[in-house]
């Protein structure tokens, strides 16, 4: 293996402890304690663990934790109710709609239900449109923690190739937008782009946001380029039972590339310290503070 691997969880500690001292600063400054309150409809196994795992952070990194666990088939409705309680309340500073969400309920409605300046995971079309504009925004937080790795490890990433396999709403299409912002120049893969290996060749850096078990291997890598592995999928290991793999295949890549993330360990960590970061500045806007660096 000749890459570096970029330690997600390291880093992802490192922003939460940062967090942690902002909350702090507010409390003791102006006795204001940060809220984030997450809505989780339905079982969703998957979902339930991160709800978990980020109510469990949210308290550690001394704010407030609201858990609004609503049953699989609430309606419309009383969870659009459920949301203007929420964006009404003072308390309470970022909102989290758990995704996916049952079939029955429209997630464009809801998103856009949220006060865009509580939209902690930055789904909402304002805070689209104002990152898209290059405004101050709620930033999604997979991609903002893509982009502070990257930061991290190269400095500038001005003039670089920048290749997003991966066009969602919640990272592909963000990512590219964070990555022009810093003066990338990016190409965006999708299902139909053609020759994908000879343009993933291309890139000085890739970020890896498609949901299929270590597509990516290590003959589409350019010599030295930077490997962000977003994907997260559980796949059966040949002993029994299952691990986590990501879009990337480690081994192969690591040996060719100059960074990768790994997973679980990369990605994973470091989108739930944004989301606690993002909402430590959510609360700083609502009170006129100045946000944290
Ligand atoms: P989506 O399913 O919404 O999007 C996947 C994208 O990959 C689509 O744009 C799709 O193209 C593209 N794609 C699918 N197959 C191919 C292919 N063969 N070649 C090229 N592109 C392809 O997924 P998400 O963006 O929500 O998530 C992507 C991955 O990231 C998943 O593994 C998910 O679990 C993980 N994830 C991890 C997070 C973290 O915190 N680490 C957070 C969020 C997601 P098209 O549009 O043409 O269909």
């Amino acid at each position: 293996m000749t890459a570096t691997v970029i330690d997600g969880k390291a880093f992802a500690a490192k922003v939460r402890g940062q967090v942690a001292d902002g909350v702090a600063k507010l409390k003791e400054a102006h006795g204001i304690t940060p809220g984030l309150a997450v809505v989780l409809v339905g079982e969703d196994p998957a979902s339930q663990v991160y709800v978990r795992s980020k109510g469990k952070m949210t308290v550690e990194v001394g704010m407030a934790s609201f858990e609004h666990r609503l049953d699989v088939d609430t309606s419309e409705a009383d969870l659009l109710a459920v949301i203007d309680q929420l964006n009404n309340d003072p308390a309470v500073h970022g909102i989290l709609v758990q995704l996916p969400l049952p079939g029955h309920l429209d997630s464009d409605l809801v998103i856009n239900s949220i006060d865009p300046a509580k939209d902690v995971d930055g789904f909402h079309i304002s805070n689209v449109g104002l990152l898209g504009t290059g405004q101050k925004s709620m930033v999604p937080c997979t991609p903002l923690g893509c982009l502070m790795m990257l930061r991290d490890y190269h400095g500038s990433l001005s003039g670089m190739n920048a290749v997003v396999i991966g066009r969602s709403n919640i990272v592909g299409k963000p990512m590219a937008q964070l990555l022009l912002g810093d003066s990338c120049t990016v190409t965006i893969a999708h299902s139909r782009t053609k020759d994908l290996p000879a343009v993933v060749g291309q890139a000085d850096i890739v970020v890896a946001a498609v949901g299929r078990p270590q597509m990516v291997t290590g003959d589409w890598i350019k010599p030295g380029a930077t490997v962000i592995d977003v994907g997260i999928n559980r796949v059966e290991k040949p002993e029994g039972g299952t691990r986590l793999v990501g879009d990337a295949d480690f081994e192969s890549c690591a040996a060719v590339a100059g960074a990768i993330t790994p997973v679980p360990g990369g990605v994973g960590p470091m989108t739930i310290a944004c989301l606690l970061a993002n909402t430590l500045t959510a609360c700083c806007r609502a009170n006129g503070l100045p946000e944290p660096e």
